[in-house]
């Protein structure tokens, strides 16, 4: 293992690395931002074993690139990513771009990018000893640990927003979960589920609590670099809820730019609903009201976002944009990637694209590449 500690941050502060870690202890009582802790490695340590272990690896899935990994050991979990890259050019001419690709994270175990967190997760909890997980979840990652776990044969305990689809709450049952309704929305589910959690010892699959399921989600960048022949595009775009999945995206491409793999980063683009928008706000500066506007783009209508530093830290580092866009436009743009690309999107995917056709009318994209992260893939109703 290459990792050589964990720093927050918020306030900076150095600790051990230790696997039973969540948020920073100094950081613990603040308001506002919590102190989330970050995962360091040693990267010129790392650097010879990531290119010897892509040469003679023969596995697909998060795990491949383990040498940036905060675990040296695998216990064959669901295998979560290694997921396609598809070129549509339809859409790219559409937008002007040289070329548009889309990164389909719907064919992962549970149909979502969750499910690599998800399998880091698993795989610590059970190398030390835990037998049972718990998240809050406005439904992906709760279908996502339900699945890991019911397939582990280990407890899954999830706390999910009084709102949550009847579709969805199907999938927990299926897989056999321990599913609390809260009587409130995703943030107070969070609360919940982390006083649970404390109260009764489970390992957390909170991506904004736990600092090491980011490093599972950021292998999504490092697999969209080696498909595409270590040649970064000019842009990747994600929905951003709490900010974790483009954070880690915006962490692995620096990562493969630290061992040399690469030889730029990628700009990041975060895409928010109108309706719930604090982190495009607050990146513009502007005031965060807490409104009332609702979103059918369940997955990202997170009101207290929990990984905002870091989400902030990587839209910085890489001269990032950040936009809000409609549901209509989301709309429009989900049925635009079932028609043009062949690919069905969840909502919440689908404003990658809508993002990217907003983007475009304040700047050309002329002779820029993208690549969008279709996230998840499991409809709750008819479209
Ligand atoms: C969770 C989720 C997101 C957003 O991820 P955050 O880490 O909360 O920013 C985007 N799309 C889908 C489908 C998700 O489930
Ligand atoms: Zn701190």
């Amino acid at each position: 293992m290459f990792v050589t500690g964990l720093r927050c941050f918020r306030c900076g502060a150095k600790y051990e690395m230790d696997p039973k870690a969540y948020t920073c202890p100094a950081c613990s009582g603040n308001r506002g931002d919590e102190g989330i802790l970050d995962v360091q490695y040693d990267y010129s340590a790392a650097k010879a074993m990531i290119h010897s272990t892509l040469h003679k690896n023969g596995r697909h899935d998060v795990f491949r690139f383990l040498p940036l990994l905060p675990t040296s050991k695998t216990i064959g979990v669901l295998p979560a990513g290694g997921t396609p890259l598809i070129p549509v050019s339809g859409l790219a001419a559409r937008l002007g771009l040289q070329s548009l690709f889309l990164k389909d994270e719907t064919r992962n175990p549970t149909r979502c990018l969750k499910d690599r967190a998800t399998a880091v997760a698993v795989t610590m909890a059970r190398a030390h000893g835990y037998r049972d997980l718990y998240c809050a979840s406005a439904g992906n990652a709760a279908i996502s640990l339900a699945g890991f776990c019911a397939h582990q044969g280990i407890g899954c305990h999830v706390f999910v927003p009084r709102e949550i689809s009847q579709t969805r709450l199907n999938w927990l049952r299926r897989y056999g979960a321990d599913v609390h309704i809260s009587t409130g929305n995703y943030d107070q589910a969070y609360d919940e589920a982390e006083q649970a959690g404390a109260e009764n010892g489970w390992y957390s699959r909170n991506c904004a609590f736990n600092p090491f399921l980011v490093e599972g989600k950021k292998t999504v960048a490092l697999e969209i670099s080696e498909q595409l022949g270590w040649q970064v595009r000019d842009l990747i775009v994600a929905p951003v809820g709490d900010g974790c999945t483009l954070g880690a995206i915006g962490k692995g491409s620096r990562e493969l730019n630290l061992v040399r793999l690469t030889d730029r980063i990628p700009r990041l683009i975060g895409v928010q609903s109108e309706a719930v928008q604090p982190l495009v706000k607050r990146y513009h500066g502007e005031a965060v009201r807490e409104d009332g506007g609702t979103t059918q783009a369940e997955s990202i209508a997170v009101r207290r976002p929990r990984n905002a530093l870091r989400l902030l830290y990587e839209m910085r580092a890489s001269h990032g944009h950040m936009l809000a866009v409609s549901d209509e436009q989301i709309s429009a743009a989900q049925r635009l990637l079932a028609q043009e690309a062949g690919v069905v999107s969840e909502f919440t995917s689908a404003a990658t694209l809508a993002g990217l056709f907003q983007l475009a009318e304040s700047e050309s994209l002329a002779n820029q590449s993208a690549v969008l992260v279709i996230t998840g893939g499991r409809l709750d109703c008819d479209f």
